[in-house]
């Protein structure tokens, strides 16, 4: 049963833009679940460089991926540190499936409209009860086009190459700067020039520029917005 005092928080915007930061800190703060969108699309992604008989580059054999798409099952658990990892058929991926490699290959396989519309039924039953910040790239457009709160956040291309460079620095790998930001490059255009749900900001939604915020000013900025549209009419609706 959807609880009425509660809301859906939709929150799209570019990649490495901190979406899942904020959008963790959110749903903290507020008691509310949490789902990350970006990881569903990246495990159909390791799915399909595990086990295709086809690789990437040639482009996705998308009768074999139909075939399969049904036996790909996403979940999310709960650690017992609070964070929550991503499991592809009950095997825990939340590592495997950060790398530059998966993301690419994500960006790749979100373009293809049956992959999209599997995701997207899944991604609204979650938010049947309400109480849900979800963050990706459609959340506001074409998930939830009724999301009482709608954040579109943006960071310049090159602060946020800088970040994702630090992230994969923190994780052991060995990035080439230039080729991070390259990569932010091509995925922002891929992912506003897709036909299929492009990235766009919905009309009614907050603006934030995030590049000279630092995470708890973010914080405090969204925590503030959500209020006043908690105590606003427009929450009822
Ligand atoms: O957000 P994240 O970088 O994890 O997403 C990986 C890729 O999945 C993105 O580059 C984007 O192309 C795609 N994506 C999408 N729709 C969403 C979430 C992610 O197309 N709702």
């Amino acid at each position: 049963m959807p609880d009425n005092n509660k809301i859906v928080v939709a929150i799209d915007g570019y990649s490495s833009c901190g979406k899942s930061t904020i959008a963790k800190a959110l749903a903290k703060a507020v008691g509310y679940k949490y789902v990350d969108t970006g990881a569903m699309y990246r495990c159909v992604a390791l799915y399909v460089l595990r086990n295709a008989p086809f690789s990437l580059q040639q482009g996705v054999d998308e009768a074999w991926l139909q075939d399969r798409l049904a036996g790909i099952h996403i979940s999310f658990a709960l650690q017992p540190d609070g964070s929550q990892h991503t499991l592809l058929n009950n095997e825990d991926v939340e590592k495997q499936i950060r790398t530059l490699e998966v993301g690419n290959a994500a960006s790749q396989i979100s373009t293809i409209g049956f992959v999209r519309r599997a995701m997207v039924a899944q991604q609204q039953a979650m938010g049947a009860d309400k109480g849900l910040v979800m963050d990706g790239r459609d959340i506001g457009t074409v998930v939830f086009p009724h999301a009482e709160l709608k954040l579109f956040l943006t960071a310049s291309p090159e602060i946020r190459a800088q970040r994702r460079f630090d992230e994969l620095v923190g994780k052991g790998e060995k990035p080439d700067f230039n080729e991070v930001l390259a990569d932010v490059r091509d995925r922002d255009y891929r992912d506003t020039h897709r036909t299929e749900s492009p990235l766009r900001q919905a009309e009614d939604a907050v603006l934030i520029d995030n590049s000279h915020l630092t995470p708890e000013q973010q914080l405090a900025e969204v925590l503030t917005i959500f209020n006043n549209r908690l105590n606003s009419p427009a929450a009822n609706n």
